[in-house]
């Protein structure tokens, strides 16, 4: 029995060695009808139905070969547009930048987008004017700039307001600045002696006004008695 069984595929494995060519015209001419797309379908569902251990790994290997294909893809396409990011900045032809200048500029790019991220978390900031590195208190919020503060220190605003107040030959009184160049709120005995000053530099106009209201007051009241 096992004997003529495999004498039986033997037979069948020689016919289909000898009709190679014929088998394979056959078969492509199934694929183009509807008849043979069905046989041929139904052959594979048997297959699957017979060996569902093979056919999955079949099918894991065939998923495997296309995350290493779509991986590569990725990553190809990632250093493209990372190339032609760099040869926008370099102002060229992607083609003729040059290898190791593309090389060069990708990490030059790449640590600059880190700084970029890390400035979130700074305290400190260099002015641009008077190039000192200050804490970030000394700078003026600004909705303008990347990180948020403006790029001058408050006392080399201070100073060009200064200035620009010299040109126009107007007095320049600045309030009351910490070491920050923050202001400072004034205390109660500055707002007191303030006052104080204002009332003796502006007393006749006060004076006046003063004598106006009450003589206003007066002719109410004899208006009133009269009535
Ligand atoms: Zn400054």
């Amino acid at each position: 029995m096992e004997e003529a069984k495999a004498i039986k595929a033997a037979k069948a494995k020689a016919y289909r060695e000898a009709n190679k060519e014929r088998i394979a015209t056959k078969k492509a001419a199934d694929a183009k009808t509807e008849h043979g797309r069905a046989l041929d379908k139904a052959r594979g569902e048997r297959y699957r139905a017979k060996h569902p251990e093979h056919v999955r790994k079949l099918q894991q290997k065939a998923r495997d070969k296309r995350a290493h294909i779509e991986k590569a893809n990725a990553k190809q396409k990632r250093v493209e547009l990372m190339n032609s990011y760099v040869a926008q900045l370099l102002r060229l032809p992607t083609a003729l930048v040059p290898p190791e200048i593309m090389e060069v500029e990708r990490t030059r790019v790449k640590i600059k987008r880190e700084i970029q991220e890390l400035d979130k978390y700074r305290t400190e900031k260099k002015c641009s004017t008077c190039k000192n590195y200050k804490p970030i208190i000394s700078f003026s919020r600004s909705r303008g700039t990347k990180d948020g503060h403006s790029y001058e220190c408050l006392m080399c605003r201070r100073e060009k307001k200064r200035r620009d107040s010299q040109e126009k030959g107007l007095e320049y009184k600045p309030r009351n600045f910490n070491e920050f160049g923050r202001n400072v709120r004034h205390t109660p005995e500055e707002l007191k002696a303030a006052k104080r000053a204002y009332y003796y530099t502006n007393i006749e106009t006060i004076r006046a006004k003063d004598r106006a209201r009450s003589k206003q007051r007066k002719q109410r009241k004899q208006n009133e008695t009269h009535q």
